[in-house]
């Protein structure tokens, strides 16, 4: 199943260009905390003959309505550092980059604020530092059940489905944390994609372009630490649950954004989404003590 957030905390199923509204068969809970998606996700098996009993129904034109982040409010944005070769070789090659780049075998995860997940027709919003903002493009993925020091073997069990994310990132000296986590820094999209629909996640194509030019095109089989070993890792060292999202990397190609750019994401079976860059206006007064 193709999962959609939309037109305000609405919950769909995306049937061809049709969406088929299925937001009554979760249980509604507060508007705050919004724990609507992470409820679907944990109790999606009991709910699927309901939603596909649903899927007969008649729906609306997928075009008449306005996507959001198809994940909500995760307990944890999982992140890999460096996690494709070809990536390694570029970061080391650029001639700003004072620290000996490793891969993901040496740094392990780290984690972004999933406050900055942003959904297909918001803005990316660069803060006002004068400093590079790079794109990177990246398979993501949704915890689907509660996991804790699973096996690789075993860890597939615990995905409930995929979707795409851009890891807009801040260059400078400060942490990853710090400089991957403002606000709108982690777009999420455009659909989730149960498990099953996607028989090998490890041979998908992903691109990302810049106001339509392609700046990177690469594929999962390329990933070091592929999906299995990412939650089985993880999962020792954290409680993993229902809805946490992991983003798996970027390939090459990594380069610049600015405000007014367009940036599009695309990856095989899952999709493609545009997001538009702008200078964010509020005020960061923190400037004076970064290194750029
Ligand atoms: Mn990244």
């Amino acid at each position: 199943m193709r999962l959609v957030i939309y037109n305000g905390a609405k919950l769909g199923v995306l049937r061809g260009d049709t969406v088929i509204d299925i937001t009554d068969l979760v249980e509604a809970g507060p508007s705050w905390p919004p724990t609507f998606f992470v409820r679907a996700v944990a109790e999606f098996d009991r709910l699927r003959p309901a939603i596909e009993a649903r899927l007969a129904s008649p729906g609306r034109p997928l075009v008449s309505v306005k996507l959001e982040s198809p994940v909500v409010f995760p307990s944890k944005l999982i992140a890999a550092p460096v996690n494709y070769r070809a990536h390694i070789d570029e970061a080391q090659s650029w001639e700003w980059m004072k620290e000996e780049i490793h891969g993901i075998d040496k740094y392990g995860v780290f984690l972004k604020a999933p406050s900055s997940i942003i959904g297909p027709n918001d803005v990316i919003e660069l803060p006002p530092l004068d400093r590079r903002f790079d794109h990177e493009v990246e398979l993501a993925f949704v915890i689907g059940k509660r996991a804790r020091q699973v096996s690789e073997a075993d860890a597939m069990d615990y995905v409930f489905g995929y979707t795409g994310a851009m890891d807009i990132t801040l260059r400078g000296t400060e942490d990853r944390s710090t400089r991957k986590s403002f606000d709108t820094f982690t777009p999420v999209g455009p659909v989730l994609v149960t498990r099953d629909e996607i028989a090998d996640p490890h041979t998908l194509g992903l691109q990302l372009f810049v106001n339509g030019q392609l700046r990177q095109d690469a594929n999962t089989r390329d990933l070091i630490w592929k999906i299995p070993k990412l939650v089985s890792y993880a999962s020792h060292v954290m409680t993993l649950y229902p809805g946490d999202l992991f983003i798996t990397g970027t390939p090459e190609g990594v380069g610049p954004i600015v405000p007014d750019d367009r940036v599009t994401l695309r990856i095989d079976q899952i999709g493609e989404m545009t997001i538009g860059v702008a200078a964010r206006v509020a005020h960061f007064p923190f400037a004076g003590q970064t290194t750029p």
